[in-house]
């Protein structure tokens, strides 16, 4: 685009192109999309806004880069929180944090001059657990903060707010947050097949010289159950196994020992933690 970048302005666009496989993913999430593009229409057949998106899936699948690409498309701006950010020890910070967040996205959304803004919220699980009810959790009033800010969005206010939210395990959040108004549009994003596979190894091999034999199809049947950042690190792997043979290009050897070293990664990673 013709659009000119400020000296300063860290802008790292990020389109749906750059996200490999996830298509049923991607396509459910551009048509919610385009239902918040259209939200003047919207508001005027009386239909509720979108307020928030849910994307539950396991690690490393491409969620955070969904929220980026969703900002992008919608021409917003893009703000990212983690949920173990707002937990503290006092009273009332993590909700006063929540609070900030809401009021810096309709802020620098304002300055930037755009007519919406997207809060990603990774690990929403954190402060969205299951309240159960007996005893009081120190941050239940940074969940309380947070769906009260999402009762506070509305279809035809300027800067619009729309907040997706990431987690890994959607079994665990509070069903306050999944009622009809909060986050009532759920988009799974699951572990690759092999040809999403695929089409994530060639968006990481773009910037690499690979041999013009390696055959990628087969990599990408051997990486069975490998996300997407794992065969991100199988890429890069396999270009420093290619740089310690002082070869120019990386090798169909190379990744498959990259693909070793990533699942045994994993293996020790697991080991590690038990
Ligand atoms: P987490 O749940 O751990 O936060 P996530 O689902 O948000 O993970 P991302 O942060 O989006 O995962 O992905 C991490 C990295 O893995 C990306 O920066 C990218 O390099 C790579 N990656 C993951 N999924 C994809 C994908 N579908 N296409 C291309 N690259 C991907």
């Amino acid at each position: 685009s013709g659009q000119k970048q400020r000296a300063g302005e860290k802008v790292s666009p990020l389109t749906f192109e750059q996200i490999g496989g996830q298509e049923r993913a991607k396509q459910e999430l551009v048509e919610a999309l385009d239902f918040l593009v259209h939200q003047d229409k919207i508001a005027k057949l009386g239909i509720r806004p979108l307020k928030g998106i849910l994307l539950s899936g396991p690690p490393g699948t491409g969620k955070t880069l969904l929220a980026k690409a969703a900002a992008q498309y919608t021409d917003s701006i893009y703000l990212a929180a983690s949920g173990s950010e707002f937990v503290e020890m006092y009273v009332g910070v993590g909700a006063g944090r929540v609070r900030d967040l809401f009021k810096e996205a309709r802020t620098k959304a304002n300055k930037a001059k755009k007519s919406s803004a997207v809060i990603f919220i990774d690990e929403i699980e954190v402060i969205g657990g299951k309240r159960d009810g007996g005893q009081q959790r120190e941050y239940d009033q940074t969940l309380n903060q947070l769906l009260t800010e999402m009762d506070g969005i509305y279809a035809n206010e300027s800067p619009r707010i729309l907040l997706i939210a990431a987690t890994n395990r959607k079994e665990m959040l509070d069903s306050a947050l999944l009622r009809p108004g909060r986050f009532d549009r759920h988009i799974g994003v699951d572990l690759p097949d092999k040809k999403g596979r695929l089409h994530i190894l060639n968006i990481h091999a773009n910037n690499k010289p690979i041999e013009p034999n390696v055959d990628l199809e087969r990599i990408a049947r051997e990486s069975f159950g490998f996300s997407g950042a794992q065969l991100e690190s199988v890429m890069n792997e396999a270009a420093i196994y290619a740089m310690r043979d002082s070869s120019e290009q990386i090798a169909e050897n190379h990744l498959s020992m990259a693909i070793d070293k990533v699942m045994m990664g994993e293996k020790t990673d697991r080991e590690a933690s038990k």
